[in-house]
C-alpha cells in the first residue's frame, strides 16, 4: 500500500498542461492564465484626474477666495486653463485642467456669486497621478491560479479584452454500480440515488476543470469497459467511483487493466483505502472509492492537485492551519485519517470538533464540516488536546 505522498506524486507524474484559448473579460473569472505577465500598454489611469469633488485650483493661492471659471465633469475632453487667482468645479475622475496643481474637495469649500472660498492647501493634494496604479511599460505579473475579480479589473484598466488561459481539462465521470438511480427518480428495493456523479462533477468545476458525466455503468465488466473507452476518447482525465474494490462485483481494476495499465490501487488512507490509478491509452483514469465520503475527499487529496498541475498551476490551492482537537476521535491504526471537522477560532488558535460521524457513507458531517484534520499513520485515533494539521475547505467563523 502506498502512502498518500507516494500515491500523489505517481499519479503528478507525466501530467501533460492542457492547451490554451482566448477568452473575453466577462468570461474569465476562476480560468488560469497561460503567461506569467503582461506588459501594461497604457497609464492608469491615463491622465491627472481628480479624486474628488471640488474645486481645481493652484495651491498657490491658498487660502483665498477664487473667480469660478467653470465646470470640469469626469469624461471632458476640452478643459479650461486654471491661471493665477482661478478655480473650476471639478468631479472626481476628472481630468485636472492646465494650470492647477490641487483639488479643494467640496465639504471644505463655500460657494458664493461666482467665487469659491478655499482654506489653505498643498499642492498635489486630491490628485490622483497618471500612472499611479500602473505604468505604461510596466510588467504586471499574472499569478497561475484562478482569476479573481479584482485580477479581472487589473486587466480591463490595462484595456484588454481578452485573456490567453488554460484550457478547462475535459474530466469525464462514470458512477459504477447496479443499485445506483438517477437522483429525482424513485427507488426500487435495494437502490440507491446516485450521489457521486452529480458531487464529483461539481468538485471538478470548483477545481477549474469541465465535467462530462458518463451514461451510469452496471456492475457488468463489458458494461465498464466500453463506457470507460468512450470517455478515455474524449476527455483529459477519467474519474470514476466505485467497484474499485476486492469485492466479486467489482470491475472497475479489471476494466482499467484490460483497456490500458494498472499503477496502483491501494493507499495508506481513511477514507479511501482503494483507489486505482492507471491510464486508458493516453487519458489518465481514476477509480475512486464508491462511498461518496470516500470518493470526495480523495478527489480532494488526488484529483485536484492533478487538475491543478494540468491548468499550470501548483499544489491543492488550500490552507493548511494548525488546529487543537476538542475530542478524541478513532480512527484506522495503519493508515492517515482525513477526519471530517468543523473549525472554529479559539483565543489565538484554532479549535476543531467532530463533524459528526467518520463513518464513509456519512455524508452530511462531510457537507457540515470547514476542515479536513489529518491524523497520522501509526495512531489509533486524533487525541484531544493535541495539535494536528488541518486542510481548511471552507469560511472560518
Ligand atoms: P463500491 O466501491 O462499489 O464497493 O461501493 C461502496 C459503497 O458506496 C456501496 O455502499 C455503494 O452502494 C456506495 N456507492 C457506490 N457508488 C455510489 C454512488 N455513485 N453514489 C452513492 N453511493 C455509492
Ligand atoms: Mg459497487
Amino acid at each position: 500500500m502506498l502512502s498518500v505522498e507516494e500515491a500523489r506524486d505517481r499519479i503528478l507524474a507525466n501530467v501533460r498542461l492542457t492547451g490554451v484559448e482566448r477568452i473575453p473579460l466577462a468570461r474569465l473569472l476562476g480560468r488560469v492564465p497561460s503567461a506569467t505577465s503582461v506588459e501594461a500598454a497604457v497609464n492608469v489611469p491615463p491622465f491627472d484626474n481628480s479624486a474628488m469633488d471640488g474645486y481645481a485650483l493652484r495651491a498657490a493661492d491658498t487660502p483665498g477666495e477664487l473667480r469660478l471659471l467653470g465646470e470640469v465633469p469626469a469624461g471632458a475632453a476640452t478643459l479650461p486653463t486654471v491661471v493665477a487667482g482661478s478655480a473650476v468645479r471639478i468631479m472626481t475622475g476628472a481630468p485636472i485642467p492646465p494650470g492647477a496643481d490641487v483639488v479643494v474637495p467640496i465639504e471644505v469649500a463655500e460657494e458664493r456669486n461666482a467665487h469659491v472660498a478655499v482654506p489653505v492647501a498643498e499642492m498635489g493634494a486630491f490628485v490622483r497621478t497618471a500612472g499611479h496604479d500602473t505604468r505604461a511599460g510596466e510588467s504586471v505579473r499574472l499569478a497561475a491560479e484562478p482569476l479573481t475579480p479584482s485580477g479581472i479589473a487589473v486587466l480591463a484598466s490595462l484595456g484588454l479584452g481578452d485573456l490567453e488561459v488554460h484550457r478547462a481539462p475535459r474530466v469525464a465521470i462514470l458512477s459504477t454500480g447496479d443499485e445506483l438511480v438517477a437522483p429525482g427518480e424513485p427507488l426500487l428495493p435495494g437502490q440507491i440515488h446516485d450521489a457521486n456523479a452529480v458531487a464529483l462533477a461539481a468538485a471538478v468545476t470548483e477545481s477549474g476543470g469541465e465535467p462530462l458525466i458518463l451514461p451510469r455503468a452496471p456492475d457488468d465488466p463489458a458494461a465498464i469497459e466500453r463506457i470507460l473507452a468512450e470517455g478515455a476518447r474524449e476527455a483529459d482525465l477519467l474519474v470514476a467511483s466505485g467497484g474499485v474494490s476486492v469485492g466479486r462485483h467489482d470491475h472497475v481494476r479489471g476494466a482499467i487493466e484490460h483497456l490500458g495499465a494498472l499503477d496502483f490501487w491501494r493507499i495508506r488512507v481513511q477514507p479511501g483505502k482503494p483507489l486505482a490509478f492507471g491510464t486508458i491509452g493516453d487519458c489518465p483514469v481514476i477509480g475512486l472509492p464508491g462511498n461518496p465520503v470516500s470518493a470526495l475527499v480523495t478527489f480532494e487529496l488526488f484529483v485536484r492537485p492533478l487538475l491543478r498541475v494540468m491548468l499550470g498551476m501548483a499544489g491543492d490551492g488550500r490552507l493548511h492551519l494548525p488546529a487543537l482537537l476538542a475530542e478524541r476521535i478513532p480512527k484506522d491504526h495503519e493508515r492517515r485519517a482525513y477526519l471530517r471537522v468543523v473549525l472554529r477560532r479559539e483565543g489565538d488558535g484554532l479549535l476543531a470538533h467532530s463533524a459528526g460521524g467518520q463513518a464513509s457513507s456519512q455524508l452530511r458531517p462531510l457537507a457540515a464540516s470547514n476542515a479536513l484534520l489529518i491524523v497520522p499513520e501509526g495512531a489509533p485515533a486524533g487525541e484531544a488536546g493535541a495539535t494536528y494539521d488541518a486542510i481548511l475547505l471552507g469560511s472560518l467563523t
